[in-house]
């Protein structure tokens, strides 16, 4: 790593690959019968979705919505637009919201409530990581990890788009 940063790990890659072998086998269990699409939000989302869904049980299909801001604020606003929209229809079908990390829950709230006009058979939130420190209001229907208010990369999450690549979960130290 050629970082001026010290990441440090947080969460190994073995716990990880463990947490979302877990996250498989119950959203498998829920879903038996069913044919769900499961939707990632970019970029983060994009190994965590690898991954589940290579351990999943059941058929499901799967696309990604990119979400973003307005303005330039450091902090979520709650004023998020869908960027890169929906490819598959969301009406009638059991929809499972794929996301990395929920830090106050704004934008996933925000994209969960754009969902539910679109009138889906059922609406579900699959979390990886969850700082709950600083949660506004989403409930969360498959949590992975809890992990404390510290600004974190790797497995898809970045720093100015660096360490996604990374294959563990690390802290980042100013
Ligand atoms: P929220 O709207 O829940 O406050 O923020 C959600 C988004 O902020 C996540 O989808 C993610 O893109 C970004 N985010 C929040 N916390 C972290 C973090 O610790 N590391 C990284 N890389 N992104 C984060």
């Amino acid at each position: 790593m050629t970082a001026p940063l010290k990441p440090e790990i947080l969460i190994t890659k073995e716990e990880i690959e463990k947490e979302v072998a877990r996250l498989a086998q119950e959203i498998s269990r829920d879903y038996q019968g069913k044919h769900p699409l499961l939707l990632g939000i970019l970029k983060g989302s994009f190994i965590f979705m690898a991954d589940l869904i290579r351990l999943l049980d059941i058929p499901a299909e799967v696309d990604f919505v990119s979400l973003s801001s307005y303005g330039s604020a450091r902090v979520t606003s709650g004023e998020i637009k869908v960027v890169q929209g929906l490819r598959c229809p969301v009406k009638g079908r059991d929809v499972l919201v794929i996301e990395d990390i929920v830090d106050t829950g704004l934008t996933v709230g925000y994209f969960l409530d754009y969902l539910k006009k679109r009138k889906p058979s059922s609406l579900k939130l699959c979390a990886l990581f969850d700082k709950p420190s600083r949660r506004v209001s989403v409930p969360i229907d498959y949590r992975g990890f809890t992990i404390p208010n510290r600004f974190v990369v790797g497995y898809g999450l970045d720093y100015n788009e660096r360490f996604r690549h990374l294959s563990d979960l690390y802290v980042v130290e100013d």
